[in-house]
């Protein structure tokens, strides 16, 4: 998820008192933020004096209090008495920081300090923008608080302004969806153009990134026995990850079964000679418990699939490769196990659905060639290569690594099937430099 900040201008529909008391306030803000720059930098120049005096600059802190000195502070307050202190704290610290970013440029002479316009815009923070009402969808009320007590009181009104806001085209569209909390306000601004105000109001929401994928990145999958799942990218030799615990499976199905052996034994000396549907309610805690089995299976390859397509996105690419697991001959009854096209075939439902191309890949060498030099233990006995299930380890360069991270790195490249077409005649050619390994 992404956070996404944008504005929009409303005009603020005309009522006399209403633009009276805002040109009031635009023109306080107005004294207020030149005001506040001046007294930046005469405390500028009192710091270089404080430290020709005392060898060390004075600390803003102790001295003045947070940013400016408390009298200051006072003084400017007492030029908008009658404005909420929020407006004129967020002025002045508006002031505050425009100086001190310039503060360099400024004291080299390169730039002079910065005098606001007349004109120009005020800051109203989003505590004081409350009570958003749809009249219909050109006009909006909102609440907001403009005054101090002691301004309320002395214009003998309330501190909160009711004011009507005129949309433009979709404009509206983003109100509603602030009333129906979709989106959320933040601090915003009051400015003036053409003897309208407008309130140019800041609102965020959260958005799904939208990932560019690129079809060249590629992720390999290879699905295994020890661990249902290891994934590689081509374009990245550090990346590798491990996608569940088959142990976690295969200790649940035995378990399961064991329970299921025992329910059959007693069921078998309960239920023998019995018939139709006698036998059929004797038999159904046995079919829920393979129901059982089934469920978790398919439960642990969604969340898998789930989990790997999301790895996919999260590393931009745009294609998957996998192995073909369909007419596979092995002896491996985990990988001869039906599950295993559900998780193949939920990993390619759920990348189509992000769009992400899915290429399967002939499985007959994938696990058998070298991903660093990429010579292929073709007729090469099993335990000079893999001397364990775990361990890959190449005739050829020595390299040692994870078998199945070896297997998803080669599923990962582009072409692999060609690659490994060539090198197998390359290899022939060469028969002689490995004849003492051959099986
Ligand atoms: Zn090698």
């Amino acid at each position: 998820m992404i956070k996404i900040v944008k504005t929009m201008k409303y005009e603020i529909k005309y009522d006399k008192e209403l633009y009276n008391l805002l040109g009031d306030i635009q023109h306080a803000i107005w004294l207020i933020k030149n005001r506040a720059t001046t007294a930046a930098y005469d405390w500028q120049q009192f710091s270089f004096s404080y430290n020709e005096r005392f060898g060390e600059y004075p600390k803003e802190k102790e001295i003045i209090g947070k940013t400016l000195s408390p009298d200051v502070y006072g003084f400017l307050k007492a030029m908008g008495s009658f404005v909420s202190s929020s407006i004129v704290d967020s002025a002045v610290n508006e002031a505050i920081t425009k100086f001190k970013n310039d503060k360099v440029k400024i004291l080299k002479g390169e730039q002079s300090i910065q005098i606001y316009r007349r004109n120009g815009s005020f800051p109203i923070r989003v505590s004081q923008i409350k009570g958003i009402t749809k009249l219909d969808n050109k006009t909006y009320n909102a609440k907001l608080s403009l005054l101090s007590k002691e301004g309320a009181k002395e214009r003998n009104c309330k501190g909160q302004s009711v004011v009507t806001l005129i949309t433009g085209n979709g404009a509206y569209e983003i109100l509603d969806r602030i009333i129906n909390g979709e989106y959320k306000m933040s601090d915003s601004r009051i400015y003036k153009r053409k003897n309208k105000f407008y309130l140019l109001l800041t609102y965020k929401f959260e958005k799904e990134a939208e990932k560019v994928l690129d079809e060249n990145r590629i992720m390999g999958v290879d699905i295994g026995v020890a661990v249902p799942a290891v994934l590689a990218i081509n374009e990245d030799k550090f990346y590798r990850q491990y996608v569940g615990d088959a142990k976690e499976v295969s200790d649940f199905v035995a378990q399961i079964n064991d329970r299921k052996k025992r329910l059959q034994r007693s069921r078998k000396w309960a239920g023998e000679g019995s018939r139709g549907s006698g036998r059929k309610k004797l038999m159904k805690p046995v079919d829920a418990i393979s129901n059982k089995i089934h469920n978790y299976r398919e439960t642990k390859n969604h969340t898998w699939s789930r989990f790997i397509v999301n790895e996919a996105l999260k590393n931009e690419c745009g294609t998957i490769q996998i192995e073909d697991l369909s007419g596979i001959t092995t002896d491996n009854a985990f990988l001869k196990d039906w599950t295993f096209y559900s998780l193949q075939q939920k990993i390619i439902d759920k990348a189509k659905e992000h769009g992400i191309k899915v290429v399967k890949v002939k499985p007959n060498y994938t696990s058998k060639r070298c991903n660093k030099c990429g010579f292929i233990h073709k007729d090469v006995k099993k335990e000079i290569w893999r001397p364990t299930q775990a361990d890959f380890k190449c005739l050829n360069c020595g390299h040692e690594t994870n078998a199945d991270l070896n297997a998803a790195r080669n599923i990962a490249i582009k072409d692999i099937e060609k690659i490994i077409e060539d090198q197998l005649k390359a290899q022939e050619k060469n028969v002689k430099h490995v004849e003492e390994y051959l099986v």
